[in-house]
């Protein structure tokens, strides 16, 4: 059984920042890659917000860079996922998918959320030629464009509307017959004479040669009036909501109703149990960059660091 001083789960921003910290405080840490090595910026295109990449870079690079700067100060970077933790008492024991167990005097939980998509096979097809649940990450991409953004909560208003700053025109496909979003952002989105929100509409499939060209929708899903019809956009954002990757976690520690980790105090990264850290997106339901995960994974490492030192 492998020991470690320090173990971090998830390769994303937050992953790869916290074992490059805890590397450079001298804690070895072994850090497991989980289900998509990387995490969500591989299966973004170019990034352009990330600082100090000023021409931008490929989300594949960049977290490849990251992967190799961990590595290269010392990180034990493993491929495997995490089936069970025991958090009852340190160290604690973290299973992986291959039987083996790793005992940590802390862990730093950075396995990230996931997008959700429709299940459409399309979106599939035409992921990064069209497809994006990330309208910060790609909206650029669509200047003087027509996109359409499905989902009718906050974050689909909300990118809806920054959308709306670049694109020519956007369609917001909202499958009740109102928005859930706060009064606010409804009267936003509402007043914006770009977003033409298409209330009671479900997508069914997309098309297009080389990349999306647009999109099928199905008006009144159900109803006797149903009516079919085809749309033509460039891009194809899903905003219908993201899942944390904390299940396997809860037993131990807090999550809000949609299974977001709940720091215990303002550091945003400390938890009910002594040495259990959480970073990056599974923590954060509200910012979801690259840069506030990266961040917090620094943030993580520090803590981690400081509860060695005092212990
Ligand atoms: P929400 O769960 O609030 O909204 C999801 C939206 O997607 C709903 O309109 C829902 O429709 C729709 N949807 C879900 N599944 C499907 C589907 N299969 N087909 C079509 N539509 C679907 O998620 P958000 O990401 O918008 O928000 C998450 C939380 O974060 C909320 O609490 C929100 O208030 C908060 N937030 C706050 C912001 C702010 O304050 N500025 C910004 C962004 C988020 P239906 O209504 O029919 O279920």
């Amino acid at each position: 059984m492998d020991r470690t001083k320090c173990l971090v789960i998830g390769s994303g921003p937050a992953g790869y920042t916290a074992a490059i910290y805890a590397s450079r405080a001298n804690l070895s840490p072994i850090l497991i890659e989980g289900m998509q090595p990387g995490g969500q910026l591989t299966q973004t295109t170019v990034i352009e917000n990330f600082p100090g990449f000023p021409n931008g870079i490929t989300g594949p690079e960049l977290m490849d860079n990251m992967r190799q700067q961990a590595v290269n100060v010392g990180a034990d970077v493993r491929s495997g996922v995490v089936t069970d933790v025991d958090f009852e008492v340190a160290p604690y024991k973290v299973t992986l998918d291959d039987g083996n167990v790793i005992e940590a005097d802390t862990v730093i939980i950075a396995t990230g959320a996931a997008a959700k998509y429709l299940g459409l096979s399309d979106e599939v097809k035409y992921q990064g030629m069209g497809v994006s649940a990330c309208a910060t990450c790609d909206g650029f991409f669509y200047r003087k464009k027509v996109v359409a953004v499905v989902g009718g909560g906050d974050t689909a208003c909300e990118e809806a509307n920054y959308l709306a700053s670049l694109a020519s025109k956007v369609y917001l496909i909202v499958r009740k017959p109102f928005l859930r979003a706060s009064k606010a952002m409804q009267d936003r989105t509402l007043n914006n004479p770009k977003i033409e929100v298409l209330f009671e509409h479900n997508a069914e499939g997309l098309f297009g040669e080389d990349g999306v060209e647009g999109v099928h929708l199905v008006k009144r899903l159900g109803q006797p009036d149903e009516e079919h019809y085809d749309l033509a956009i460039d891009g194809f954002f899903l905003a219908i909501g993201h899942k944390p990757n904390s299940d396997i976690f809860k037993k131990y520690l807090k999550t809000d109703e949609t299974g977001y980790f709940v720091s215990t105090d303002g550091s945003g990264v400390k938890t009910v149990v002594p040495g259990v850290f959480v970073a990056g997106d599974v923590a954060d339901s509200r910012y979801r960059q690259a840069i506030n995960a990266a961040a917090s994974g620094c943030r993580a490492a520090m803590e981690a660091e400081h509860y060695l030192t005092n212990k």
